[in-house]
């Protein structure tokens, strides 16, 4: 692929306009290039070969594999050595343009975006022209909603969080834990019948850093399960996995020692003591560890294609439904609920074959399946084992496998390896395989 600066390469950055215009190629923008960015990228790529202009936009060159950052925090590793993914080979490779700028507004009517490159302060917006757009964004982790977060919160949802945890775990006193989620706020207005309502955005990193940590403890000779409490704003922790995993989940947490605090509505405030939530209760914590509120980022917000809060509203096939050129993946669309990863890839699918149709790669009939969401999850315990589970049972459907042991603990590890060694192209078999293994592997 051209650089950037080569004329050749068909761009041109001149009256503030960067022009992505090869010809008479259709131009597909994908807005991200995280798990759900780059998955569509490599499918759109897969599905439509060289009949499309494909260009990725983020304001980092490199991925941040979040899923796993909580294993280097226990192993005391830093994750900025070990977590991050560089992007722009990949897109070089598979002949797409990648910019590196921040996203700062959408403009579907004009069918442009306006970037401003994110390498260096004080660039100067461009607007890239798209005829199709993938809104990949994910979401705002909003920590700075929690009153005193910064000084004395805890998380692992980025290599800068984890490296903060393992100073904290290196100063630890021997005090209680508190580990859980804020409010998740859904948006309403254009939520579809089927979707359910989320109290907690996404609540498999709780009960992994739970079980890991009461691991850590007893590793370290500080304790166990029960100086650690388990939190949750809904009725029931992880209600997304569904009833019948959790319940049994909460009896064997229990009989752990741990401690449970469901129904807190939020947390409003931590301070050096605890954590004060919206019930009226608290919870005394040495440590904080806390998942936050998902929020949009707010150029979307009031946008004729997002809902009430900024989520991308869409159907099934993940178009928007007023403007049908506009689709997004991941946690940035609305109908992504819980804020899962593994659903991003689902729909990373269906865009690219919606879109190889759209350009005549693919007949109609190749357009595949609609999306029907379903909860896939491996989680670390500690200690070399982990947690697997599937369900759809909170979607209404009768799928529901939950196993521990080494088995699921190795799967989220080669998961990892296979992601970086195949630049996030893991090969298309992995998710029935680990169907295959895992639905029928008896636990440990
Ligand atoms: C602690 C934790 C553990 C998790 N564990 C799991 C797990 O085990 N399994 C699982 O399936 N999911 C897990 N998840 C959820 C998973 O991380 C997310 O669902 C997933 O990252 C969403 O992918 P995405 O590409 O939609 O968004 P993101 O990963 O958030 O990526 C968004 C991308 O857009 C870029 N970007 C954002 N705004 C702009 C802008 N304005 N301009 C330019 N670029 C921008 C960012 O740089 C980023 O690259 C976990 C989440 C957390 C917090």
């Amino acid at each position: 692929m051209s650089s950037p600066s080569d004329p050749s390469s068909g761009r041109s950055a001149h009256l503030g306009v960067t022009r992505v215009a090869s010809g008479s190629k259709p131009r597909v923008v994908v807005l991200g290039s995280s798990f759900a960015g780059l998955t569509t990228a490599r499918f759109i790529r897969d599905r439509t070969g060289e009949d499309v202009e494909l260009t990725v936009i983020d304001r980092n060159p490199y991925l941040t594999f979040v899923p796993n950052i909580q294993m280097e925090v226990f192993a005391d590793r830093d994750p900025l050595a070990t977590m991050l993914l560089d992007t722009p080979p990949i897109h070089a490779k598979d002949g797409n343009i990648f910019l590196n700028a921040d996203v700062v507004d959408l403009d579907p009517d004009a069918k442009s975006v306006e970037v401003v490159a994110s390498d260096r302060p004080g660039s100067a917006a461009e607007t890239v022209c798209y005829d199709y757009l993938v809104v990949a964004l994910g979401s705002r982790l909003a920590y700075d909603h929690i009153e005193g977060f910064g000084e004395y919160g805890d998380t692992v949802s980025s290599a800068y969080y984890g490296n903060k945890l393992r100073r904290r775990l290196a100063e630890y006193r021997g005090g209680p834990i508190a580990i859980g989620s804020a409010r998740f706020h859904q948006g309403m207005d254009k939520k579809p019948e089927w979707l359910p309502v989320a109290l907690a955005a996404c609540e498999g990193p709780p009960l992994e850093l739970g079980l890991s940590m009461a691991h850590w403890l007893t590793e370290h000779h500080r304790g166990d399960a029960h100086l650690v409490t388990l939190f949750t704003p809904a009725e029931m922790i992880a209600e997304d996995a569904g009833e019948p995993i959790v319940t049994p989940f909460l009896e064997m947490a229990t009989s752990m020692g741990f401690g449970y605090l469901n129904k807190t509505e939020d947390v409003v405030r931590l301070d050096a003591d605890g954590i004060e939530f919206q019930s009226g209760a608290t919870l005394e914590a040495e440590i904080k560890i806390v998942i936050p509120d998902w929020v949009p980022h707010p150029f979307l917000k009031d946008l004729p294609i997002t809902d009430e809060l900024g989520f991308v509203e869409t159907d099934r096939w993940m178009r928007n439904s007023s403007y049908p050129e506009v689709f997004a993946v991941g946690d940035a669309a609305a109908i992504t609920v819980p804020k899962l990863g593994s659903l991003g890839h689902q729909q990373a699918e269906i865009v690219a074959r919606q879109i190889g149709v759209e350009v005549g790669s693919l007949a109609p009939g190749d357009a595949g399946e609609q999306y029907h969401p379903e909860i896939l999850c491996f989680g670390d315990t500690g200690g070399h084992k982990g947690f697997y589970i599937y369900s759809d049972v909170w979607f209404g459907g009768h799928k529901s496998v939950f196993k521990m042991g080494y088995a699921p603990y190795a799967m989220k590890l080669a998961f990892k390896e296979m992601y970086f060694r195949t630049g996030g192209k893991p090969p298309t078999f992995g998710v029935p395989a680990t169907h295959l293994l895992m639905d029928h592997f008896p636990g440990e």
